[in-house]
Formats: structure tokens, C-alpha cells, sequence
């Protein structure tokens, strides 16, 4: 947003006043002096009028290791939460980008930009998403041929679009979807008559697992994984 229409909306003052506290040298952008009434004004950074602080917000990327037993939400009556783990500000809190099941573990991520979250769980962006699944029935080969199929879920309707199934043992696998349905991966599995007995997502795209976070630990995301979303 344009800093005056920005400097409009968050005070009392009208464009007038405005321009001139702008012309005045006394509205600061991150620490700079900005004369400038069309400066853009992002969703994070700081903005002070005069001294006072109108708004001071860093974005934040966290990826976590969840462990199992923790919900993907925010609160929760009865069980434990994954904001639990994680350092948040209540000021500006953190949501989640995907979501596990309570029993699932792996990459989880948090953020609090609303328009990068939307970019990387939107539908239409069809990111790959890799998971180490172990099962309770053998796995066969011909499994592998049905998953690239797509198949039929009949609660939404819809055909699910081609996985991958890379079988790794007679009980585990590595599956990569390109969609995010619910409970998709243990559907799947229920659809071929076998059951998930643990579900572990390693990514989401490029970006991966890191694997020296130990399950409840997380670490902030990367320049190179926050701008590759
Ligand atoms: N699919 C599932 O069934 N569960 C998860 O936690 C993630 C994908």
C-alpha cells in the first residue's frame, strides 16, 4: 500500500496532514527517512510516525519435526498442540501451512505470512509432497500401477490425481502426491485394503525434512526455501 493511503488508514490524520508529516522528514520505513508519499508499504517491515511505532512486523518461516501425538492446530482442549513447540508472539502469531495427522510426524510449517502459506498449500499449485509411510499388510508391485491411476474418492467425488509409490520394503514406502485431500494418504492405502501404521512427510516441494531436527525440534526456514514458494 501507498505509505500516505497507509499513514491515512492507521492514524487520524487526513491526506493533507499527511503529505506534510511525509514532506516534514517525520515518517521513517525500516529505519530510513521516507519522503517519498508513494513509497510502497509491504505487509512486514516497521513504519514510525514521528517516533511512535506504527507498526513493526518480521516475517517468520518455521519448519518443525512433529512429533506424534501433537494436533496441527492451535488449541485444543484435550490434546497437546504443535504451537506448543514453537516460539510464537501472541501479537502476531503463527499459522500452520498444511496440516498432519495427530498420529503423523515429519515436516510441518508455520509461518505468519498469510499470502506465502496461501501459495504453497493452494490446490491449483500442486506441490509434491513426499512421505515414508510403513504399513500393516505386504506391499506388491502391482500397487504401483493403481497409485499412478489416481483413484476414486467417492466422499468428494472426485478423482484423485496420479501418485507415486516407491516401495522400499514389504511393509514401507516412499508415496509422493501432488494434491492435499483430507486423510488423502491413509485413504489411499484404505482404498487397497491396507492400513498406515505410522506416516512420516519428508517435504513439501523443495523444501525438505532437515534431518538433524530431532522430532519437536524446528528451525527457521532458509532465504532459499522462503523464496522458492
Ligand atoms: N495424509 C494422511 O492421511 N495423513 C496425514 O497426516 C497427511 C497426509
Amino acid at each position: 500500500m501507498r505509505l500516505d493511503k497507509y499513514l491515512m488508514k492507521q492514524t487520524r490524520h487526513g491526506r493533507r496532514e499527511v503529505r506534510a508529516l511525509i514532506e516534514r522528514g517525520l515518517v521513517r520505513c525500516d529505519d530510513l527517512v521516507i519522503t517519498d508519499r508513494l513509497h510502497e508499504v509491504g505487509r512486514f517491515g516497521k513504519v514510525e510516525l514521528d517516533g511512535a511505532i506504527l507498526m513493526d512486523r518480521t516475517a517468520r518461516y518455521l519448519m518443525l519435526n512433529k512429533p506424534a501425538g501433537y494436533l496441527s492446530a492451535t488449541t485444543d482442549p484435550e490434546h497437546p498442540t504443535v504451537m506448543q513447540l514453537v516460539d510464537d508472539d501472541p501479537a502476531d502469531p503463527l499459522h500452520l501451512a498444511g496440516r498432519l495427522d495427530r498420529a503423523s510426524t515429519g515436516l510441518l510449517i508455520l509461518t505468519n505470512d498469510g499470502q506465502w502459506s496461501r501459495r504453497l498449500t493452494e490446490p491449483d499449485h500442486q506441490i509434491d509432497k513426499v512421505y515414508q509411510v510403513t504399513v500393516e499388510h505386504p506391499l506388491t508391485d502391482d500397487l504401483i500401477e493403481v497409485f499412478q491411476q489416481g483413484m476414486y474418492f467417492a466422499y468428494e467425488d472426485v478423482m484423485i490425481a496420479p501418485a507415486e509409490l516407491e516401495i522400499l520394503s514389504d511393509h514401507s514406502a516412499r508415496v509422493t502426491i501432488h494434491e492435499g485431500k483430507y486423510h488423502q494418504i491413509k485413504r489411499m492405502f484404505h482404498a487397497v485394503e491396507n492400513r498406515i501404521t505410522s506416516l512420516h512427510r519428508l517435504s513439501m516441494g523443495e523444501i525438505q525434512l532437515d534431518p538433524q531436527l530431532q522430532a519437536g525440534q524446528w528451525r527457521h526456514l532458509s532465504a532459499r526455501e522462503i523464496d522458492w514458494v
